[in-house]
């Protein structure tokens, strides 16, 4: 049954059949070309094959489907046709199906394996132990670059192994790593085994992120393991394994032990069977990634470079200026494009670092396995340690990492809310004198209204906070730049896991105390949908910045002694319910067991101040597009709906009071002006009753009643659905105080004590006690979080996940919100 020779499907001439043994190319094609049923053992047909014409007709499984020529050519199989019998056998009449179909799967059982590692790992021993051969075992010495062949069979398999020259790379530096990574891109084989010198894990694992962003099956042959026990070092290769998504298997090559074990794990990641295996991205970081996509995306418009390569290792390589790799590409009808693509990207990138592209994607690949190694290998304690590590150590270290990154995360929230006091203030007077000078030079009327009240009033109550958020999202660039960002997510991995995450979730819920809105935008770092999808759902509770002026105005209203601790009660319990509902949406809706991967530890830099900036202005930006639209948009909505309707039949004749007060000679000016202010306010106040949000507000009071709240609460809740920044600045109006006067916030808070139900059984009673107050904090922080966040929600996963967040958010709210308030009044 030997007799039969592998051809590629597009050898097959019209009307000849052949069986499949097997399909090479790569990713959405052999993803593509398996669903059509071009499975190894399956029949085929040609239908219609004339040279040079493309695409060629196929029948399988019954159907009719065509393929391009250069598709055809990743088919392998074995035909009936007697041409394709190898010469000196006689051919002996039509063979039977059932021949063919033996000898396909013979054929198919058949394993191409390439051994690639690091010159000494062992690759020529494990190839000779394997092979009974005596290759010349040593340094891998002299100028001919060649590759031996051998033959093993273990399990009803034959292997056909090629023991390839050593390298440290696989880039075009040298013949033999040219060689090497010609075999692999032509040759195809099934699987490469990956050789690795156990002793010199951080120079071998190098390769092997080449490897791995080749998007190629791999299996990792942990050679020397006799001298990493030797030297007292534990590796958790297991755990390594399944974070780099290949099987990895001990070997003492010298001693032959372990072998079988590899070649039965070949034998399993060949059919498929095994769990390990799976394609990882290693991360480089957002400039790199960046720049990989847009390279990536016209790649892609050649579909037969990406039916062989993945466009991420072309994309990669391309990125590194590697020629070899454009030489490949220089077929492409759109290389012209391809190239200047490389050349801005490349511009741009060695701006940002200073450094040569190539060296900046080398030491992400080394920030990758520092981390991979972190969490898996034990040095022997003599070892000799780089000062990096030493660094690592330290800031990563079990018991000191802790309170170092607490520490860290204490300076930035003090300082953004310290340093950002006094551009707050600025910002705040300049509104005022903006909206002041409107008023002062335009006539009245609707128009000058909507300008002052709802845009200037609306958006200027939520720039104050500009200052704030940059400041927050400088010391996050800043921590990012240089790397202790991903140390910081080392140090919290143990603790996110426990809720079902991991330590890279913990960078966008950081992100979350400043704004929701890019800390959602950040959850696209996490590589595993579920992992982003249940970050996203909880930032909402990470109680984000602009919920802030809420607590300061109840908290130094209703809690004038405990100030400090209240508010940060507030903020732990958002906290502990993101990790209630972290938990249970890991049990309900995300039940699946988890995968786990590596943290890079990329190395660290002094960013310059230049750069920090870019990327703080970035993360700013969205803050800033979300007041020019969704804020805006919302400030006007809000201000018409408390506008109108305009023709209000007061309970009373205010203008008259008013007119009366102005004409009292008995009163001195400031006392005329204070009073009549006073009315002006009680009349906005009922014409805000009587407005259409007013009606709204009445119209949800029964839902919140439970909760202690009344319809003024209510109309603020409906509008802090815009922003929750609004939620102050509508209270400011329902609760008639005075902005403009300059004991505003203390006038607020008197206003606020002396509420009293205007209805219902509690009319007359005061709506705000402290535990009220602590109730709608609660609620604010929990409720809803914001339309700009919904609609990023929506734009990082589906309208479905943010129809969702909508809802448990807002429910959730509801309910703790009604339990502190009912179970807070049997004791208070
Ligand atoms: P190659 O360059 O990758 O082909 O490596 P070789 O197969 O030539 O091996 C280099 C040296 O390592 C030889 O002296 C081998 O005897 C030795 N060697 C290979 N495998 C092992 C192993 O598992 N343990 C130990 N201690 N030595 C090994
Ligand atoms: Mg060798």
């Amino acid at each position: 049954m030997e007799k039969l020779k592998v051809l590629n499907l597009s050898d097959l001439k019209t009307g000849e059949t052949g069986i499949i043994t097997k399909v090479v190319g790569h990713g959405a094609f052999r993803k593509r070309i398996t669903e059509m049923g071009f499975v190894k053992g399956k029949k085929v047909k040609v239908i219609k094959n004339a040279p040079l014409q493309d695409p060629v007709e196929y029948e399988i499984m019954d159907y009719k489907v065509s393929l391009r020529r250069t598709e055809a050519q990743l088919v392998e199989v074995i035909a009936a046709d007697k041409t394709n019998f190898i010469e000196d056998v006689k051919f002996e009449g039509t063979i039977d199906e059932e021949t063919l179909k033996l000898t396909a799967g013979e054929k198919s059982r058949t394993i191409n394996v390439a051994l690639v590692g690091n010159p000494n790992s062992g690759k020529t021993t494990l190839y000779n132990f394997a092979s009974g051969s005596h290759e010349r075992v040593g340094n891998y010495g002299g100028v001919t670059v060649d590759a031996r062949e051998a033959t093993f069979k273990q399990s009803s398999y034959t292997f056909k192994i090629v023991d390839l020259p050593g390298t440290y790379s696989i880039t075009e530096y040298t013949p033999e790593e040219l060689f090497v990574r010609t075999h692999i891109t032509e040759k195809n084989p099934d699987i490469i085994v990956n050789v690795i010198d156990a002793s010199n894990l951080e120079r071998n694992l190098y390769l092997t992120t080449q490897l791995i962003d080749m998007n190629i099956k791999v299996v990792i042959a942990l050679n020397m393991y006799d001298e990493l026990e030797k030297k007292n070092a534990k590796l958790d290769y297991k755990a390594l394994g399944k974070m780099i998504g290949i099987p990895i298997i001990p070997t003492v090559a010298s001693k032959g032990k372990g072998i079988s074990e590899l070649f039965d794990k070949l034998i399993e990641v060949y059919e498929d069977k095994d769990t390990i295996v799976r394609h990882i991205h290693i991360n480089y970081g957002n400039n790199i990634e960046t720049a990989i996509a847009h390279i990536q995306i016209l790649i892609k418009e050649n579909k037969e470079i990406t039916d062989k390569f993945s466009s991420r290792y072309l994309a990669i390589k391309l990125l590194e200026t590697d020629s070899a790799t454009l030489n490949q590409l220089s077929q492409c009808s759109n290389i012209e494009k391809i190239k200047k693509q490389i050349e801005t990207e490349i511009k741009i990138l060695e701006k940002e670092y200073k450094e040569k592209s190539g060296t900046i994607i080398t030491d992400a690949k080394y920030g990758f396995i520092a981390g991979a190694l972190n969490e898996t290998f034990k040095p022997c304690i003599e070892g000799k340690r780089k000062k990096i590590t030493q660094i690592d150590d330290f800031l990563t270290h079990r018991f000191f990492g802790f309170p170092i990154f607490i520490f860290f995360m204490w300076l930035m929230f003090q300082v953004t809310f310290t340093v950002g006091s006094y551009p707050m203030d600025l910002i705040d007077s300049g509104v005022g004198w903006l909206g002041e000078l409107i008023e002062n030079s335009m006539a009245e009327g609707p128009l000058r209204d909507l300008l002052v009240d709802g845009i200037i009033g609306g958006v200027g109550g939520v720039i104050i906070f500009l200052p704030n958020i940059l400041i927050l999202f400088f010391f996050i660039s800043f921590m990012e730049d240089t790397g202790y960002m991903a140390r910081a997510s080392f140090i919290m991995d143990k603790l996110m896991h426990k809720i079902g995450l991991h330590g890279k979730s913990f960078i966008p819920m950081l992100m979350g105390f400043g704004c929701n809105v890019p800390a959602i935008m950040a959850t696209r770092t996490l590589e595993n949908k579920k992992d982003r999808l249940l970050t996203m759902m909880i930032i909402p509770l990470m109680s984000c910045s602009a919920r802030l002026p809420v607590y300061v105005l109840l908290i130094s209203t209703f809690f004038p002694e405990n100030q400090g601790l209240v508010l940060i009660s507030i903020y732990i319990i958002g906290v502990i319910v993101a990790v209630l509902v972290a938990l249970a949406m890991k049990k309900i809706l995300f039940a699946k067991q988890d995968v786990p991967f590596v943290m890079e530890l990329p190395p660290y830099r002094i960013p310059t101040l230049k750069n920090t900036s870019i990327h703080m202005w970035h993360k700013g930006a969205q803050y800033i597009k979300k007041m020019g639209s969704v804020i805006l948009l919302a400030s006007i909505i809000i201000w018409a709906l408390g506008y109108f309707p305009r023709n209000v039949k007061y309970s009373a004749n205010y203008d008259e009071q008013i007119a009366v007060i102005k004409s009292d000679n008995n009163l001195t000016d400031s006392l005329k002006k204070e009073q009549s202010n006073k009315i002006e306010l009680i009349k906005q106040s009922e014409k805000q009753e009587k407005s259409y949000i007013g009606q709204m507000g009445h119209f949800i009071e029964p839902v919140i009643r439970p909760l202690g709240f009344d319809w003024k609460i209510g109309v603020s809740i409906i509008t802090g659905l815009a922003a929750k920044e609004i939620v102050v600045s509508t209270m400011g109006v329902l609760y008639q105080a005075d902005f403009s006067n300059n004991e505003s916030s203390a006038n607020m808070q008197n206003r606020l004590k002396e509420q009293t139900f205007s209805q219902g059984e509690l009319k007359g009673q005061k709506v705000f006690t402290p535990l009220t107050a602590y109730a709608m904090m609660l609620f604010v922080l929990i409720y809803f979080p914001c339309i700009a966040v919904i609609a990023a929600i929506k734009k990082e996963s589906d309208i479905k996940w943010a129809v969702f967040t909508m809802i448990y958010t807002t429910g959730l709210a509801w309910l703790i919100a009604f339990l502190t308030y009912q179970i807070g009044s049997l004791f208070i």
